[in-house]
């Protein structure tokens, strides 16, 4: 369609050609209109039976909705149109017919199951407020890389097939590589680590990390994409700096360029970025204080994960984005330096949204007879980690850092109810197709 319109730039005056889909035929008896709609928005397109070529209202009315279809005619304004202008055809092109029975309702005027949504995701994303998220998604991507960049990162990519997973176990998929066992990688960690030690020194990924979680929860992929951050000379506070101005200029980008898509998710008027300063809570004062809220069954004890009421009990109060601090050292991966001071406390945190946690990170070991130490007590083999480890004799300089779930970001921004609606076809233990 080299000399198409988008419906959205249709003048008054001018003659175009939009193409697009049938939104809706509406048929009055003497005149009809065709809503078509494209990716920016929605016109009508006019039929005057008694004015017009039989054969033209024929083909522009007899067509399903859904089909495509290519509009030629005169753009005039008119008041009474959902768009205040309409088009008068000359003529009109059926480029594809979609079959009467449709799987799900794009006009959104029938509900759909999101199990049912997600099998048919094109007919979904047809959706004005689905395809929102998604204009979001890649706007967010936009300013993080650019964010990142004004932080002096370099963008890098690492294999996603791995002979060793991050911190072994369970979680791993394993694939055959040319009669090997090998395994889709669960993080970049090791490998965004060996980039600090690099002449790069200061790095950030986004790419898919694969977790065989078994669980089915409303925040769990089986495929998620991360976005990480890992810098040379710097230290948990300032891996903490960099994670918030991440944060909040991806909401700063959306607020700025994705009004309409705000609009259509009915959230232009409330969306807000988050301000800079999230309070910083160790680990100690947050089991406190969520014992202090009388939210759980049993108190939470020095050493315990926080389960998931724990955590929305605490990000209630606190009503905003936080960080937990200093974890106990035996709840944190090998890879997370100590505290200094004492032992048993690390320097690992998370970043949480009220409603879940979205980072981990923290300052990394980079002493190489610590870092071995390290994995025997995981009972991991060093050895196998050779790659690794090995890198650490020769130079590596102190390096901290932390890793972002980019669904869980969209997810809580957007206030959606669940993950895979921030994922245009998700994996989950149900759904390995489409
Ligand atoms: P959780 O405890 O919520 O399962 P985690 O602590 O196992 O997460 P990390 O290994 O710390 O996850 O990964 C860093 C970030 O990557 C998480 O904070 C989260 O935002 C994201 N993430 C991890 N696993 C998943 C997953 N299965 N699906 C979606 N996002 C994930
Ligand atoms: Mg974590």
């Amino acid at each position: 369609m080299e000399s198409r319109s988008y419906t959205a730039d249709a003048t008054p005056g001018e003659t175009v050609t939009v193409a697009g889909w049938v939104h809706e035929v509406r048929d009055l008896g003497g005149i009809a209109f065709v809503i078509l709609r494209d990716t920016t928005g929605k016109i009508q397109i006019k039929f005057e039976k008694d004015e017009m070529d039989e054969d033209l209202v024929e083909t522009g009315l007899g067509v399903h909705r859904e089909s495509v279809i290519a509009v030629t005619g005169a753009v005039e304004e008119e008041e009474r149109a959902p768009t205040g202008v309409e088009i008068t055809p000359e003529s009109v092109e059926v480029l594809a017919d979609a079959d009467p029975e449709l799987p799900l309702d794009p006009s959104g005027k029938v509900d759909a199951e999101l199990p049912t949504r997600l099998d048919n995701r094109t007919l979904d994303l047809r959706k004005s407020e689905v395809q929102a998220i998604f204009e979001i998604r890649a706007e967010m991507f936009r300013s993080i890389r650019e964010a990142f960049r004004d932080v002096g990162c370099t963008e890098i990519n690492t294999p996603k097939i791995v002979a060793t997973g991050t911190e072994g176990g369970t979680e791993l998929f394993p694939i055959t590589y040319f009669g090997e066992e090998a395994f889709m990688n669960q993080s970049p960690q090791l490998f965004k680590q060996l980039m600090v030690g690099s002449g790069l020194e200061r790095v950030f990924e986004i790419g898919p990390i694969f977790r065989a979680e078994e669980h089915n929860t409303p925040r769990h992929l089986n495929e998620a994409t991360s976005i990480d951050f890992e810098s040379a000379f710097t230290d948990a506070e300032g891996a903490m700096d960099v994670c918030e101005e991440i944060v909040i200029a991806a909401y700063e980008g959306v607020a700025e360029n994705c009004e309409a898509e705000l609009e259509a998710l009915g959230m232009a008027d409330e969306f807000e970025a988050p301000e800079a300063g999230f309070e910083r809570i160790p680990y100690e004062e947050a089991i406190d204080r969520i014992n202090a809220t009388g939210e759980l069954d049993e108190m939470l004890g020095w050493g315990d994960d926080l389960p998931t009421e724990a955590e929305r009990a605490l990000g209630e109060e606190v009503g905003e984005h936080y960080f937990i601090t200093e974890w106990p050292s035996e709840i944190k991966p090998f890879y997370i330096k100590d505290n200094d001071d004492d032992e048993t406390l690390s320097t690992g945190f998370d970043l949480m949204h009220p409603r879940l946690e979205l980072v981990s990170g923290g300052q990394r070991e980079h002493r190489h007879e610590r870092l071995i130490e390290g994995f025997e007590q995981q009972g991991l083999e060093p050895e196998a980690f050779e790659y690794y480890t090995k890198m650490f004799r020769y130079g590596m300089p102190p390096h901290a850092g932390w890793g972002l779930g980019a669904e869980r970001l969209v997810m809580t921004m957007l206030g959606l109810d669940n993950i895979r609606e921030a994922v245009l076809f998700p994996r989950d233990r149900q759904r390995l197709s489409p």
